[in-house]
């Protein structure tokens, strides 16, 4: 799995659609204003209005006791497993998770776990290769003590866990004795794209984090739910990597006004998706993967030209992407319009017959 993403490049006219990701989106104004009016008090000590009732929201949300406010949606990944596996344990998690390939090891490094990779397509695993990854508790293999799924998966292509195997796994594991993880970066477009709530479709993980700098359009912060006491010793961590925050309700108030605003127009984001996958499949030679969500995974190749070419010719028209391994990864967000998805459309088609 290879992603470095590049830095911008100065010497590149402006960036006028920009698909490279849901974290690319800038505050609107009406959230600046949210901002600028909230509440504010001592975080660490328990004593920001906006956090606390930003805390509170998720808490309900989720279905969970209680919910912590995070820089980042890594460090809510970080401190649940720090909180939750001890050294040399093992977690179970699919072969392209976050935790395992976009986190600078964290988990090896400050907590000494072992990270197992299970295969399966979309970024997800099946029941039964979940079942033949469990063992049962033996002097020899390493304590299995968490298991991790991304919901939607982000590599899978946005994809979204079928309802009947999150139970499943989540019931399996709790049955061996595993703590259930999942990683929410794109929860809500899951929660929109199914139609089932947040906290039923989380009903049987222990700890859920939702992003609040993806797709809901706030300039940073995640928050991560669980049990009271899980959420103690999150708190811990959190305090001992340096993460607490003092007057948070400035960030955390664009937080909460993206959960008024900006959750049920991820349909329109999933609707541009579905725009820009239907109009490359018109393309001879373009492989695209069916979006569920707001990733839109594409090939070009078979058009005759690779996709890190098309990718160098549409920043140089303006339009930024990513390339993920050998596909090219579009994401559609609150700064993406449809007409900015016929543009690029367009783009793809000029380039793909100049060639
Ligand atoms: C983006 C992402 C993260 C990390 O979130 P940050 O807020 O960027 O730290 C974790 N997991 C998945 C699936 C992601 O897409």
């Amino acid at each position: 799995m290879s992603y470095t993403p590049s830095l911008p490049d100065p010497s590149a006219p402006p960036v006028r659609i920009n698909l490279l990701s849901d974290t690319q989106t800038r505050p609107t104004p009406a959230m600046l204003e949210a901002m600028a009016r909230a509440e504010v008090g001592d975080e660490q000590i328990g004593d920001d209005p906006t956090t606390n009732a930003l805390n509170e929201r998720v808490a309900a949300l989720l279905g969970k006791e209680a919910a912590v406010f995070l820089p980042s949606g890594t460090m809510c990944n970080v401190t649940a497993t720090l909180a939750t596996c001890r050294p040399g344990d093992e977690i179970i998690a699919h072969r392209t998770a976050h935790i395992l390939s976009r986190e600078g090891g964290t988990h090896a490094a400050l907590g000494g776990f072992q990270i197992t990779p299970l295969d399966g397509d979309g970024g997800m695993f099946s029941l039964a290769a979940f079942r033949a990854a469990l063992h049962p508790r033996n002097r020899y293999e390493p304590p299995q003590t968490m298991v991790s799924v991304e919901q939607t998966a982000n590599i899978g292509g946005g994809t979204i866990w079928p309802q009947a195997t999150l139970d499943a796994i989540a019931a399996d594991g709790k049955a061996a004795g595993l703590a259930t993880h999942m990683d929410g970066a794109r929860l809500m477009n899951a929660v929109v794209a199914t139609g089932i709530a947040a906290k039923d479709m989380t009903a049987g993980w222990d700890s859920v984090w939702i992003d609040f700098s993806k797709g809901l359009g706030a300039p940073v912060g995640a928050s991560l739910a669980g049990s009271r006491a899980f959420i103690d010793e999150v708190w811990r961590w959190k305090q001992r990597l340096g993460g607490s925050m003092r007057q948070s309700g400035v960030i955390a108030a664009a937080c909460n006004y993206a959960l008024d605003y900006h959750v049920e127009r991820l349909a329109e984001d999933h609707a541009n998706a579905r725009a820009l996958a239907a109009g490359l499949a018109q393309l001879a030679g373009v492989e695209v993967q069916e979006p569920q969500t707001n990733l839109v995974f594409f090939r070009p190749d078979g058009a005759g030209v690779p996709g890190a070419e098309l990718v160098a010719r549409l920043r140089a028209r303006g339009v930024l992407l990513a390339m993920m391994d050998d596909r090219i990864r579009a994401c559609t967000h609150l700064d993406v319009s449809r007409a900015m998805i016929d543009e690029t459309l367009e783009l793809v088609r000029e380039i793909l017959r100049a060639a």
